[in-house]
């Protein structure tokens, strides 16, 4: 035997799961096709690293939205608490943000890589730069895998940890799914999840680069609303982008997006009536300014010919002119603009992949396959994804935990 473990994929999951095998003294080895290890590690968070949030258990399931409890065991036994300390004692200082987000004090998500790479180097874990291209099966068990350049590294486990199909230069480019289906794991079909959203509206193009901060999105499926949130998002060259809208398009589930429509509040601090108002001060207190001036003063310039253009008002109406039917579906427009969604953007460009190893096909507690003894997964391979606020990352640490004790307590 090469080693006692193999872990297959060195982003947060491979590692932490080497990492936690070598606790119990065990030998692990890193197959890594890049460089370094982590490489979208990196780019999280905007480059700062969003590394978990700190939630009670309970809470973290809620944002879930599929098939948490399949990790109610990992996240019991690696709390976000836990990976908290972990890293502070790495000698990576946390701050705790908004809504319970957790970044490192410096805002560096390279400070989190390079504490991770450090202790690889400590626990004298070697990473070898060697991309996998199949495993290896003997006597119904798996002994190992083989690289592309031909080399079987053989091991009492193996574990498949390499990542999800969304932004593929860093690595994640699917390799484990077709590993992990030629050994006879089902794989749920792997779509897009917290990812831009394309529009109809072409005059999304004429706002590209405007950020929205303090709007309200809501979601509707079928004339329900079925999500709604406060918060930041941005209008881009094919739609609609930033954090209300990533997590927006994690609640369009088992529908084509084109089910769904989108909805923007611009004033969510005042109701109907209290706008209305506000444009009936303004109003009379500017009789003789066009409409398109006065109403600088409440919205994004941008969006001024665009809210016109929809209730057919000239921008260069006069207020006093302005009937009072016009003026409320003015506050109508502001507080419900509407968004038609066309599609998604493609996989490459989310955040991450829902779909994955079917989760009937692995035990909870261990992570091992049901199907493939000596075969364990971790990570964004796995069918379970959640939202937008750190939970990504932890349920890549926890499974990883779960995958890397259950190893290393392995009879071999
Ligand atoms: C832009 C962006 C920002 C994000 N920000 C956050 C955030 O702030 N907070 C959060 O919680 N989540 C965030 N996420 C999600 C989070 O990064 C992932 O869920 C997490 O990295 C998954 O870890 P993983 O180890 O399972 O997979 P990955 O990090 O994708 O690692 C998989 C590794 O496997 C390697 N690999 C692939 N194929 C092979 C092969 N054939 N042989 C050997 N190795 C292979 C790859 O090179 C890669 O290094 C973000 C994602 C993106 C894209």
């Amino acid at each position: 035997m090469d080693t006692d473990h193999l872990i297959i994929g060195g982003g947060a999951a491979g590692v932490f799961a080497a990492l936690t095998a070598a606790e119990y003294g065990r030998r692990c080895i890193i197959l890594e096709p890049n460089e370094q290890i982590g490489r979208k590690l990196r780019i999280t968070g905007k480059g700062r690293c969003n590394l978990t949030n700190n939630c009670t258990q309970s809470e973290f399931m809620e944002h879930i939205p599929r098939n948490n409890s399949f990790l109610y065991s990992s996240i019991a036994r690696c709390t976000p608490q836990d990976i908290m300390y972990y890293f502070s004692n790495l000698g990576v200082p946390l701050k705790t943000e908004r809504g319970n987000r957790v970044f490192p004090v410096s805002d560096k998500a390279q400070d989190i890589v390079q504490a991770l790479a450090l202790e690889l180097k400590k626990k004298k874990i070697p990473v070898i730069r060697e991309k996998v291209k199949s495993l290896c099966i003997e006597n119904g068990c798996c002994v190992g895998a083989k690289t592309t350049n031909g080399k079987i590294y053989r091991a009492a486990t193996t574990l498949l940890a390499t990542g999800g199909i969304s932004y593929p230069a860093t690595g994640s480019t699917g390799d484990g799914f077709r590993m992990a289906e030629k050994v006879g794991h089902t794989i749920i079909s792997p779509v897009p999840s917290l990812v831009p959203i394309e529009t109809e509206e072409v005059w999304c193009k004429d706002a590209m680069g405007l950020s929205l901060k303090n709007v309200s999105l809501k979601l509707y499926n079928k004339n329900k609303c079925i999500y709604e949130s406060l918060g930041e998002m941005l209008f881009t060259h094919f739609g609609v982008s930033g954090p209300l809208v990533l997590r927006a398009s994690a609640h369009i589930l088992d529908e084509a997006p084109e089910n769904y429509y989108l909805k923007i509040d611009l004033k969510p601090g005042l109701n109907i009536e209290q706008l209305d108002k506000r444009l009936q001060r303004d109003f009379s207190e500017m009789p003789n300014k066009a409409i398109g001036t006065i109403l600088r003063g409440l919205l994004p310039t941008k969006l001024i010919p665009v809210i016109l253009l929809l209730i057919e008002l000239s921008p260069e109406t006069k207020a006093h002119d302005i009937t009072r039917v016009q003026r409320q579906a003015l506050a109508n427009q502001i507080k419900n603009l509407p968004l038609t969604i066309k599609a998604f953007r493609p996989v490459e460009e989310a955040i991450i992949t829902r779909g994955g190893i079917c989760v009937k096909e692995i035990n909870a507690k261990t992570m091992e396959s049901k199907l493939m003894p000596n075969l364990y997964f971790a990570g964004e391979i796995i069918d379970v994804d959640g939202y937008t606020g750190g939970f990504n990352l932890q349920i890549a640490f926890s499974t990883a935990f779960s995958a890397g004790t259950a190893m290393a307590l392995k009879d071999i």
